[in-house]
């Protein structure tokens, strides 16, 4: 007899697996349907690994400039790529396991093997056919290959990569060509960067991170040109052959050569094959409404492959909305508007909510307050001294409508401001909070006490 789920998730990345621990504590049968590893891109050639790479790049330019900090070494420091690739599978092997293991606490039922999603009732997974009242259809997205002359026949020569493969290349590379100044071209290009490969930045678009604030877009150009990376803005790539890759620029046809070439210029969602169940679709996104239903009945789109956000934590969340909607746990509805983003480098970014351009599009009445790093203590005393936040509230009540830091350990600090803006904090409420000291926390302090008056330490 055909085993039967309330639910069954098709894709264990961060979207599908907390879609189906939440389903299995409250109680639910549930299915997890996965052809890799649990853990998605996320935990296997995602953000993870990369953090491992940034972290060991992170530890070799630290003993470099050990003298900075009052250290002396014999002047010897180098790396070995392959004890750097080791650790990163070693962490995620770590976190995959601890997946699964989560999976098997709460009861979920985990097949190894693809997920034909015949409909709302069935999916067949290595020929067996399971029932279900509900399908999460969780399957993420891959790296766009784009259709540019030549970069197909170098992609199967495993000279043009993407994210997945460089995260496993065996040879180091002396020089890297990105195309894409998007967060995974500017994450790799700190990794690659600080090891010592030539790495060179080949950007469409007339600054790099489109989506990020003007103030953190320059900042961070001229922080990645200094410490050496060429950053080329307003660039098209015309065509690849090998190692070599042709753009133009200002009119000008220019050819560069690289031991590899990254392609990160966004992915697509990974829907291909669902087309019989009659679900609308945006291009390849799956179209969802705020319970991340489809327009099939008992059908629901999370992660990626809805393309609202490409962000992991995005994912987890509609996973827990779905769910929630699902097993009628609450009104918890998606919302979009206070979604933090974070990019890892050195500095760090982290932005939630209006850029400045945006806010002045919308024809809003703000005040922006603008602190730099070296306000704080802290700072100084880690050797940190590069970045400043940036917030911008409404002028007459001083709500907190965007905040944008730039500064190592950003990423810990802007979750400071997803409380304040889901709970429709102002300023006031900020700076009335005590900040401990010393920390880099009291950037969010000064830029508070900035939106009201003036900040205490400028
Ligand atoms: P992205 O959308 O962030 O950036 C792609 C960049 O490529 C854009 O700046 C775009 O203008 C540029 N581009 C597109 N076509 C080009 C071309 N032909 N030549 C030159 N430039 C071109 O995409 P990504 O960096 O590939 O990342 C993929 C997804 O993964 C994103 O949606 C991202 O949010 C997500 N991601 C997030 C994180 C994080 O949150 N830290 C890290 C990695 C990836």
């Amino acid at each position: 007899m055909a085993k039967e789920y309330d639910i069954i998730v098709v894709g264990g990345g961060p979207g599908g697996y907390v879609a189906a621990i939440r389903a299995g504590q409250l109680g639910a049968k549930v299915a997890l349907v996965e052809k890799e590893n649990v853990g998605g891109i996320c935990l296997n050639h995602g953000c993870i690994p990369t953090k491992t790479f940034l972290k060991s790049a992170k530890v070799y330019q630290t003993l470099k400039h050990a003298n900075d900090y009052g250290v002396t070494t014999d002047g010897n420091i180098s790396f070995d790529w392959s004890k750097v690739v080791a650790r990163k599978d070693g962490v995620v092997k770590q976190l995959t396991g601890g997946v699964a293991f989560l999976l098997k606490k709460n009861g979920v039922d985990v097949y190894n093997g693809f997920g034909d999603i015949r409909s709302a009732n069935e999916v067949i997974v290595n020929g067996e056919s399971l029932k279900t009242k509900n399908v999460i259809i969780a399957t993420g997205a891959s790296a766009i290959i784009p259709p540019i002359p030549g970069v197909e026949e170098a992609y199967k020569k495993g000279i043009v990569v993407t994210s997945k493969e460089l995260l496993n290349i065996k040879q180091y590379p002396k020089s890297i060509l990105i195309v894409g100044g998007g967060v995974i071209g500017v994450e790799f290009a700190t990794v690659f960067n600080s090891f010592g490969s030539k790495v060179t930045i080949i950007e469409k678009m007339e600054k790099i991170l489109p989506t990020m604030d003007d103030e953190i877009q320059d900042a961070y150009t001229k922080t990645l040109k200094r410490s050496g990376i060429e950053v080329l803005t307003g660039a098209e790539v015309k065509s690849v052959s090998d190692h070599k890759l042709t753009y133009e620029l200002k009119g000008q046809s220019v050819t560069v050569e690289g031991d590899l070439i990254l392609m990160a210029v966004g992915t697509r969602a990974n829907s291909k094959g669902l087309e019989h169940l009659g679900l609308e679709m945006d291009r390849a996104n799956i179209k969802t409404n705020e319970y991340l239903q489809t327009n099939v009945p008992g059908i629901y789109a999370i992660g990626d492959v809805n393309g609202k956000y490409m962000l992991a934590h995005v994912a987890s969340h509609e996973g827990m909305v779905a769910v929630n909607h699902i097993l009628k746990k609450g009104h918890a509805k998606m919302s979009y508007d206070k979604i933090p983003s974070c990019i890892y480098g050195q500095p760090e970014i982290a932005a939630i909510g209006l850029t400045e351009r945006e806010a002045k599009a919308k024809g809003l009445d703000y005040k922006v307050s603008k602190v730099p790093l070296a306000a704080v203590g802290k700072s100084l005393a880690d050797g940190e001294k590069e970045g400043f936040i940036k917030l911008i509230v409404d002028n007459k009540y001083k709500e907190v409508l965007g905040a944008h830091i730039y500064a190592y350990n950003a990423t810990e600090l802007i979750s400071e401001y997803s409380v304040a803006m889901e709970a429709e904090a102002t300023a006031y409420e900020i700076a009335a909070a005590i900040h401990p000291h010393p920390t880099l926390s009291e950037l969010s302090l000064e830029a508070a006490l900035g939106a009201i008056d003036k900040p205490i330490h400028i």
